[in-house]
């Protein structure tokens, strides 16, 4: 568990964040809050 890593991703139009475990979010992935593809998305770092 503990090295299992986990990707942030925010949405940059309406602060929705999401939790992946790719470095990229799919190419079909849409904001669930406002619609945005996941071109809109910034990765967090934490
Ligand atoms: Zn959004």
């Amino acid at each position: 568990m503990a090295d299992e890593k986990t990707y942030t991703f925010r949405c940059t139009v309406c602060g929705y964040e999401v939790e992946v475990e790719t470095p990229e979010l799919p190419e079909d992935f849409e904001c669930p809050v406002c619609g945005v593809g996941a071109d809109m998305f910034e990765l967090v770092e934490e």
